[in-house]
């Protein structure tokens, strides 16, 4: 069965078709600068690789334009559109509503719009996502799967901030976390795996590392805790968001320094992090200039790394115990060095690092730990895509 996975964004949109249930990528893509003169949409069949520029008006357009790349005479992979069974749509904010996937009816999207209030960037191009491609795949069913749904089973202790308890009750606020596709596809990848080796696999702690960061606590398969919050601003030191702060540093910048409210938010999600430690929010750069002795690069890798420690220590005792840590995303599956210096002297929770097995680049699941190691450490390569469709296929 045919599966159309959209991740649909305010001016670009990215596409995979995945046959279901044998999980093949038939093609995938991107469309950027929808709403641009010299809109660009990229498309891959296989080793296959074709791009166009063109003015792209609006996302109906830009669906359409996809349609005429996947049923090419020439290298399409499909003969009609209606050979699109199921589109599955990434919607980023769930809130409480959403633990799981849904088919999209009228009352799923009225909900989903009444949930970018929390996620302004996020939920309107994903909803605007869903209203065309309903108009475009007519007579394929959609659905949609929520980047926060994985999340939902956090207990109220660790969901719950130690503010006004009216605050939660009328306003929902709250932490709900973010990344929850890609952290259920590599934990059960890591069950699977582990499985497969007789190893336990009830307690772990996926480490999700790429412009956005963030690490979830799981226990039998369902997260007990996560770092993001709210908002995608806490927990870890990402490429352009700084993470953990005390909000006395906010107020200061305002009341102290004079800079708006609005100033103070772009600093932190946009300008810290590893861009305002190094000036570059790119890891290869830093990794280099890193070892060519640059002292801000060596010092923004080990805070880096010490914030991840902080909260596998943390998770370990949330846990209580700990059968693996999984490195995933961009960082966490091509950064042997971030891998070694988060993973160094750890004994202390049982895990061991090898070096060799470590500096092996591949991209299939792996564990790159010593045999004695008590802790396993898996990398497993994320893919949020096929998971959606996945989820997606259950509804079929
Ligand atoms: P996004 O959150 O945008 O999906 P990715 O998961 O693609 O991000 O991760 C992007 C990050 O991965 C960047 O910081 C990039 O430098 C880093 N990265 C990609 N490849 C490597 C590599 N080979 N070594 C170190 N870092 C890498």
């Amino acid at each position: 069965m045919n599966i159309l996975v959209i991740n649909s964004g305010s001016s670009s949109l990215k596409y995979q078709l995945i046959d279901m249930p044998n999980e093949t990528v038939k093609a995938s893509g991107l469309i950027e600068r929808i709403g641009a003169e010299n809109a660009k949409i990229t498309y891959k069949k296989g080793d296959f690789k074709t791009s166009k520029e063109l003015l792209i008006k609006n996302h109906e357009e830009a669906l359409n334009q996809m349609n005429g790349f996947l049923m090419d005479e020439e290298f399409g992979v499909i003969s009609n559109k209606d050979d699109i069974k199921i589109v599955g749509h990434r919607v980023v904010h769930g809130g409480k509503t959403f633990s799981d996937t849904v088919e999209i009816t009228e009352e799923i999207k009225s909900k989903i719009e009444s949930l970018c209030a929390l996620a302004p960037l996020h939920n309107p191009p994903n909803l605007k996502g869903i209203e065309v491609s309903e108009r475009v795949f007519s007579k394929a069913k959609q659905v949609a799967v929520f980047d926060t749904a994985f999340l939902q089973s956090l207990p109220q202790k660790a969901y719950q901030y130690a503010i006004p308890k009216s605050f939660l009750e009328d306003e929902d606020i709250r932490a709900y976390g973010f990344h929850g596709t890609s952290h259920k596809y590599v934990s059960e990848k890591a069950q699977e795996f582990l499985n497969s080796k007789n190893q336990p696999s009830s307690k772990l702690i996926s480490i999700h590392l790429g412009n956005g960061c963030s690490m979830t606590a799981i226990k039998d398969g369902k997260a007990i805790d996560h770092s993001m919050g709210f908002g995608p601003a806490n927990g870890l030191i990402m490429g352009t968001r700084a993470g953990d702060i005390d909000q006395s540093v906010i107020f200061y910048l305002i009341d102290k320094l004079g800079y708006s409210a609005e100033k103070v938010n772009t600093i932190l999600l946009k300008e810290s992090g590893m861009l305002g430690l190094t000036g570059s929010n790119d890891l290869r750069d830093i990794q280099q200039k890193a070892e060519a002795g640059n002292e801000d690069c060596q010092l923004a890798l080990e805070m880096n790394a010490y914030r991840i420690k902080k909260y596998i220590g943390a998770y370990a005792v949330a846990l209580n115990g700990l059968d693996a840590i999984i490195f995933t995303a961009g960082i966490g599956e091509n950064s042997a060095l971030m891998r070694e210096i988060v993973c160094q002297d750890m004994d202390v929770l049982g895990l061991q690092i090898d070096d060799s097995k470590n500096q092996m680049s591949s991209n299939e699941s792996r564990d790159i730990s010593k045999t004695i190691s008590d802790t396993k450490i898996l990398v497993i390569p994320t893919n949020e895509e096929l998971e959606i469709a996945k989820q997606a296929y259950k509804l079929h």
